[in-house]
């Protein structure tokens, strides 16, 4: 169905089983189990797919070292399951990060983990050599019978001055260790939306729809497209709002305090000198008031992160000069005499953390756990309301597993399919080895007469979806977009009809990393929305509204220049 039919159906039959508020990682994954099941759920996001802090993470799918000092071992665990799980279900989003942690004492830090057992830690110490290889060997063990990446190595201080030039000469040594890196962390939230519909006729998704109000059986949703109103009949809601879950119980007029918020930024830079110090291998570091903190090899541009500041009003979160004044001091800390300036900042980006409400002084130290908090129904709201509260990126498949079993007991329902093993979007049929992946190339190239190199550049950023596309590039005429020739009408008009896109920023922040790349400006800017505009009925009047709309997001809230922008 599409979006008109979606709303259509809900006017007509407002009754369902489950109403899923919030559609990031935690809300999609969620809707994808329950969709699995059979279950007639709508998931509803006031703004776009993966636009709260799910398009705000340091996009690395990991373990979580520093949460071992927390004690927090059962997270760990998980997460590392969970990290092994999303690089084999979806190869095309996720990839090995091979990380360096360099380290400047031997023995500090190592009371952490018993201050913090002991309720006595204010903020961590630095942590030294013993603490991080005894953290690195609990890693390794953890993940012993599932092993997906490399184990780790310790390297002396020559070889981590080897390895990354510029490193603080005072470098005792250094861990050396593989994570997972999501480069399109937002495409993993997309395609599971699309997958869930695709299984099962009465799963729905509406972007672009907010949770208004609620009273008795019913809520209260705003198509923010059309400003028009509607209200369905849900058994249960679940409330996946992230940072905004209390917002949205005091809609549904149940005022919550589960959620304790904190805001981070990061912002992207185009320095080449850098990428090359950075070498292919994450840097993670401490900074000087005890943060940990990224560089981040992101294709040829570096990543820089993050902060993590109280917040309780999310939707104004946007990275400051503050935080990127903190981010230029990182190069003097860490990689001294290495120039980082604000003139390379192609991109920023900002989202809340949806932490667990915590009168903990330091931030740092609030759990990344995940818990589920239920309301029970009464006279005021006749459904139960299951909140999602914290958690990681990682940890979402298992998140949601657990939200969906205590779902189904409710409806009772008994689970038909597993996630665990179930790929993803493009990462279903993935050819695994190099010699899969050129055989699979060269006969999707012969099947679809695409040129091998640009059905290359198809399948790097859209695994084996890349085939479909493909097939759509080829039956109309199509040609590259002015101003970013490495993308082709076609190719971003198949996004626009396929992937349940309503505005130029979806396809630009989250069905694609040409904004996050620097890849942006203003010709190109304007042979997208045309296209799009094509494909989706836009009049002249609209295109336009969209060329000013993504201009002035992009230049307030991502810090994109203007000028970039300007045809
Ligand atoms: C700076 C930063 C770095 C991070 N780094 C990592 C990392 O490297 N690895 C990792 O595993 N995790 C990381 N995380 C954590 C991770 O990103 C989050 O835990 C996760 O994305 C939370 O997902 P969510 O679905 O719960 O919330 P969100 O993604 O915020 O989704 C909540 C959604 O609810 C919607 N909503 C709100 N109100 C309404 C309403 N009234 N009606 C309808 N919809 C509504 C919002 O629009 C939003 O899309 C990081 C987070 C941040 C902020």
């Amino acid at each position: 169905m599409n979006r008109q039919q979606i709303l259509n159906h809900y006017r007509q039959n407002p009754r369902l089983s489950v109403l899923i508020i919030g559609a990031g990682i935690n809300g999609i994954g969620t809707f994808r189990d329950l969709a699995l099941q059979g279950v007639d759920v709508l998931i509803v996001d006031k703004n776009d797919f993966c636009a709260g802090a799910s398009a705000a993470s340091s996009r690395q799918a990991h373990g979580g070292l520093r949460y071992l000092e927390h004690g927090d071992f059962r997270l760990v665990r998980e997460s590392l399951a969970e990290r092994n799980r999303l690089l084999l279900n979806a190869p095309h989003a996720v990839e090995l990060l091979q990380t360096t942690i360099p380290v400047f004492s031997w023995f500090s830090g190592l009371l952490n983990a018993p201050l913090k057992f002991m309720g006595r830690l204010q903020k961590p110490s630095a942590r030294g050599y013993i603490v991080v290889k005894l953290g690195m060997m609990l890693y390794d063990w953890f993940t012993r019978k599932n092993r997906a990446t490399p184990t780790h190595t310790m390297l002396t201080r020559q070889q981590a001055l080897e390895r990354h030039s510029h490193l603080r000469a005072d470098v005792v040594g250094a861990a050396s260790y593989y994570d997972c890196l999501m480069p399109q962390a937002e495409r993993i939230g997309v395609e599971q939306v699309l997958d869930a519909e695709a299984a099962n006729p009465a799963a729905h998704a509406l972007n672009y729809c907010a949770v208004v109000d609620g009273s008795g059986e019913s809520v209260t949703l705003r198509d923010d497209l059309t400003g028009e109103s509607f209200t369905v009949q849900p058994r249960l809601v679940i409330n996946a709002g992230g940072a905004w879950i209390d917002f949205v119980n005091r809609a549904l007029k149940k005022p919550t305090r589960f959620i304790g918020g904190t805001k981070g930024s990061h912002i992207v830079v185009d320095n080449p000198t850098l990428a090359k110090v950075v070498n292919g291998s994450s840097v993670f570091f401490e900074n000087t008031d005890g943060r940990l903190a990224i560089f981040m090899p992101f294709r040829d541009k570096v990543i820089i992160g993050a902060t993590d500041l109280r917040c309780d009003q999310p939707d104004d979160a946007v990275c400051t000069d503050e935080e990127i004044d903190y981010f230029m001091q990182f190069a003097d800390h860490i990689l001294p005499g290495m120039q980082v300036d604000r003139s390379q900042i192609v991109f920023h980006f900002c989202g809340v953390r949806p932490l667990p409400a915590s009168d903990v002084e330091f931030v740092g130290l609030v759990t990344r756990e995940h818990s589920l908090r239920v309301i029970e129904p009464d006279d005021s709201i006749r459904f139960p309301i299951y909140n999602l509260v914290g958690g990681k990126w990682t940890t979402f498949r298992a998140f949601a597993e657990e939200t969906a079993d205590k779902t189904l007991s409710f409806l009772g329902i008994s689970r038909k399919v597993g996630t665990e093993d179930l790929p993803i979007g493009g990462g279903r049929d993935y050819p695994r080895t190099p010699q899969a992946r050129a055989q699979w190339l060269h006969q999707v190239s012969t099947r679809t007469g695409v040129p091998l190199d640009w059905l290359t550049a198809l399948f790097e950023r859209y695994g084996t979806r890349a085939e479909a596309i493909a097939r759509h590039i080829v039956a109309g005429a199509d040609a590259p977009l002015e101003g970013l020739p490495s993308y082709s009408r076609r190719e971003i008009q198949f996004l626009a009809v396929q992937e349940k896109v309503e505005h130029v920023d979806d396809l630009l922040l989250r069905r694609t990393w040409i904004a996050m790349l620097g890849l942006i400006n203003g010709p190109a800017l304007v042979a997208i929305a045309g296209a799009m505009g094509e494909v989706l009925g836009w009049s002249a009047d609209r295109v336009q509204q969209e060329i000013d709309r993504t201009r002035t997001l992009l230049t307030t809230r991502n810090g994109v220049p203007a000028e970039r922008l300007t045809v």
